[in-house]
């Protein structure tokens, strides 16, 4: 049963960020990507919005947007420039999450009101060289010492990692355990001694969001940096990552938005063969195509964010978004660039970075081949649907 309406603050709210990204992320999106960089006063200006802290409850400082709030905060930036809405999503989703999920309330209450204000960054470092989709493969090691554990290990592609200050990771504690009781999470913060950066990725897409490998060597973490129980760290990953595709989801429906209104605008000026190509119908059918399947994903976001918000069980919902969401957004990009022939191939058109940009959606929090092994579980288990 599905019992909902956007309230009149989730109206407000989306006019909000709507109108912040058409004046302030728009004009820089290709400056953005250009230079590899979001200048520092935009993120700022993020912070005092509060968008960094949507999911974090007002009591810890943040806007208390719930699911379906920070799902329309993620869906709006993204029509603007994905490198700002993943480093928005990943600081969110992954490492404030993690804190309020794992965290104790002396640790929410001394690192979320500086994240949530977007006075501190965070991240989640999990992946390793060897230990990608098989995250309870990792090798960084903690190893307890009196008042403290020693991390070394080494994390790579980790969103924000090079501007994080507060990087939550994961390490065995007790390798005879295997995941399920050897992997503990800690809370590492920028300037500890042994923590440092490695290098920053060059990639594709995403520029200005970096993706960091990083480094700890005799990281000396006080035992109050802790996340939840000692040997709880792989089921905390886990459940952080089901909690976060709702809004990765959501970063591509805003896509697909967005890309659809260029796309329109686009076919309706070009003139060929004496008119419109948007009179051409297989021009009108690719629109068609992204209208329709625009419309089915942002049921399924908007579904899964209030049966979050509610408290009632929303994995599967959340993964199935994720893995069409995804999916649908490659095509939608891979439409756009044909849709505007040759210069859809060209920087100055939108859609060329759009088409870069969407294709890591594929990858990251776990990728489509994984979102259908968690999906076929669920149908087993289920015996259907
Ligand atoms: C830009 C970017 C940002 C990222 N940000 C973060 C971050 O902030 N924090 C973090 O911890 N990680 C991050 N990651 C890592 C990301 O989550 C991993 O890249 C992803 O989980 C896949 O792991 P892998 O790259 O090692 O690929 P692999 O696991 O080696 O997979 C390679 C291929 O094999 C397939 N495959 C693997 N196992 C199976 C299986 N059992 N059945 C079927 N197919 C399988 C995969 O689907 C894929 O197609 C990021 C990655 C990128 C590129």
């Amino acid at each position: 049963m599905i019992e909902f309406e956007f309230t009149e603050e989730h109206k407000l709210l989306r006019r909000s960020v709507h109108e912040f990204v058409e004046e302030r992320i728009k004009p820089l999106a290709d400056k953005i990507d250009k230079e590899d960089r979001i200048p520092p006063e935009l993120l700022a200006e993020i912070g005092e919005l509060g968008y960094f802290g949507a999911v974090v409850p007002e009591e810890y400082g943040g806007s208390g947007f719930g699911e379906i709030g920070y799902c329309i905060v993620v869906e709006e930036l993204s029509r603007g420039s994905s490198a700002v809405a993943v480093l928005v999503g990943a600081h969110e989703s992954l490492a404030e999450t993690t804190i309020l999920i794992g965290g104790n309330e002396e640790q929410k209450r001394r690192f979320l009101p500086e994240m949530a204000a977007g006075k501190k960054l965070g991240a989640y470092a999990l992946t390793e060289p060897e230990a990608g989709s098989d995250a309870g493969s990792i090798r960084m090691r903690a190893e307890e010492r009196g008042d403290h554990y020693v991390l070394n290990g080494t994390k790579i592609f980790i969103t924000n990692g090079s501007i994080a200050d507060v990087i939550v990771t994961f390490a065995v504690t007790d390798p005879t355990l295997g995941p399920r009781g050897g992997i503990t999470g800690f809370i590492v913060e920028k300037g500890m001694p042994g923590f440092s950066v490695d290098h920053v990725e060059e990639k594709m897409g995403l520029h200005g969001c970096p993706t960091a490998a990083l480094s700890f060597k005799d990281v000396k973490v006080p035992k109050e940096n802790v996340l939840g129980e000692v040997g709880g760290g792989f089921k905390l990953a886990l459940t952080v990552l089901d909690y976060g595709r709702t809004s990765l989801a959501a970063g591509c429906l805003g896509g697909m938005k967005e890309l659809l209104e260029v796309c329109t605008q686009y076919a309706q000026q070009r003139i060929q063969f004496g008119k419109p190509i948007a009179q051409q119908q297989v021009i009108q059918f690719m629109l068609a195509d992204m209208a329709a399947k625009i419309y089915a994903l942002e049921s399924m976001v908007y579904r899964a964010a209030w049966l979050f918000d509610s408290g009632k069980e929303f994995i599967r919902e959340a993964s199935i978004s994720k893995l069409l969401g995804s999916e649908w957004l490659g095509e939608a990009a891979d439409m756009a660039v044909q849709i505007h022939g040759g210069y859809g191939y060209i920087k100055e058109y939108p859609v060329e970075r759009f088409y870069r940009d969407a294709r890591i959606n594929r990858l990251f929090e776990g990728t489509s081949e994984i979102q259908r092994l968690v999906i076929a579980r669920d149908v087993l288990k289920r015996g259907g649907y």
